[in-house]
């Protein structure tokens, strides 16, 4: 359920007509909805009540400070994979002990903004960083608390390059050798083990590789118990996906991801944390953009809009479908054309959708890709020189740039041509 709704025959977001934002601001743009942002932030703090838990928004999803605060201040944490998030999530007033930090590549830089900064727990994904962490820590006098990131060796059956916990994929430490590191961790001066942590991949559409994971989980926290390891706290990652068609099969909701959560590890009286980040805002943004020309090709029609894969690049990247609709909604019984969606840029795979079924658009004319706030304005470059693409922020009636497009002067001011040129 999201607030993009047509009222009127004008899609608005919220209250507000996207097409009154296009007038302001231009486009192409995002825009998000608060209440949507609430409302699965709630349903998924909702799901697990009754466990001590925090849920901990994926802010790779989405990373706009302003979003950042809106969740921050209903009680979300954040989960960030490098400096530049930590930076942001502090800038938007979480404080540390609401922020865990994930990824295989961190830096002694990172470690050290992190430590310094305040942290609740990083976790761990293999023993070298394991090595570093410590000495880093030891170095400031301080103790990281940590998880350990385990790879269960389970398909998540989702995109191959969404999927991270099969043994194959680069994350966490094999689960069969997890006992022999949490023994290394132990006894390492500068780390606090404080639980286990795994994440097994992204759009996930059933329950069942989450529950094959966590049921491994729950054996290895009995396990580590017994080994003598304080395991208080399971970070049980995010990946609950969204339907990106509105004909697709919905998949599993919050309540039920939180009923099977609490079957599987509800008896362990561990804190838990989740990490969603797509379910959280996928469907609260969406991408409007301007058809520029309708071309006539030989045997198809290409719509042309003035966005491109710079600024919503998962078509171009996963193969991934948005649902693309008009901001003026067609009247009932209209004829339905198959077209290929493109923009400008000059590659082939500057392609959105091929042959879509949509109705009649003319140049001029706006339209909206629905589930575009996870994976959308993070993912966009200035490729082509196009200027990134700017954010706006709905609530109820208001709206509010929330990052706003650069000018041409603000984009080559970066460049720096040396002296000796
Ligand atoms: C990407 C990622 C998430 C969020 O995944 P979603 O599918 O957006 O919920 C959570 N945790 C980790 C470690 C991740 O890499």
């Amino acid at each position: 359920m999201d607030h993009f709704l047509y009222r009127d025959g004008h899609l608005h977001a919220e209250d507000v007509p996207l097409a009154d934002i296009a007038a302001e601001v231009g486009t192409p743009f995002y825009c998000y909805s608060t209440a949507t942002l609430t409302r699965h932030f709630h349903l998924f703090d909702e799901a697990l009540d009754g466990l001590d838990h925090l849920v901990c928004f994926a802010m790779k999803a989405l990373s706009n400070v302003a979003v950042l605060k809106l969740l921050g201040d209903l009680g979300a944490g954040v989960d960030v994979v490098s400096g530049g998030e930590y930076a942001r999530a502090r800038a938007a007033g979480i404080p540390g002990d609401r922020i865990v930090f994930s990824g295989v590549g961190k830096t002694r830089e990172e470690m050290t903004q992190a430590l310094t900064g305040g942290i609740r727990q990083f976790n761990v994904e293999s023993e070298p960083e394991l090595l570093v962490l410590d000495e880093v820590a030891t170095g400031l006098g301080l103790r990281a608390p940590i998880t350990l990131r385990v790879n269960p060796d389970i398909d998540a059956g989702t995109h191959d390059k969404i999927s991270t916990g099969r043994k194959e994929d680069k994350f966490g430490v094999p689960i069969s050798r997890a006992r022999d590191i949490y023994a290394q961790a132990a006894s390492l001066p500068g780390i606090e083990v404080v639980g286990i942590d795994v994440h097994i991949g992204s759009q996930l559409t059933s329950l069942g590789p989450f529950e094959a994971a966590y049921g491994k989980i729950a054996e290895l926290t009995e396990a580590l118990r017994g080994d003598g390891h304080t395991i208080r706290r399971l970070d049980l990652g995010g990946g609950l996906g969204i339907p990106y068609a509105r004909d697709n099969q919905a998949p599993p909701v919050p309540a039920e991801y939180g009923a099977m959560v609490r079957r599987t590890l509800g008896h362990l009286d561990c804190e838990i944390e989740i990490e969603p980040g797509r379910l959280i805002s996928g469907n609260a943004g969406v991408l409007v953009s301007r058809v520029l020309y309708v071309k006539e090709g030989e045997d198809r029609t290409f719509l042309i809009l003035d966005a491109a894969m710079n600024d919503l690049a998962r078509p171009a990247m996963y193969g991934a479908h948005h649902d693309i609709v008009p901001l003026v909604e067609p009247a009932p019984g209209a004829l339905h054309a198959p077209v290929d969606v493109v923009g400008p840029v000059c590659e082939s795979g500057d392609t959105f959708a091929r042959a879509r079924d949509l109705p009649p658009l003319a140049p001029g004319d706006l339209v909206a890709f629905r589930s575009a706030g996870a994976y959308g304005a993070v993912m966009a470059s200035e490729y082509n020189s196009r200027p990134l693409v700017p954010e706006v922020l709905v609530r109820d009636d208001q709206s509010s740039v929330i990052r706003a497009r650069p000018t041409f002067d603000e984009m080559i001011k970066r460049d720096i041509v040396p002296s000796w040129l």
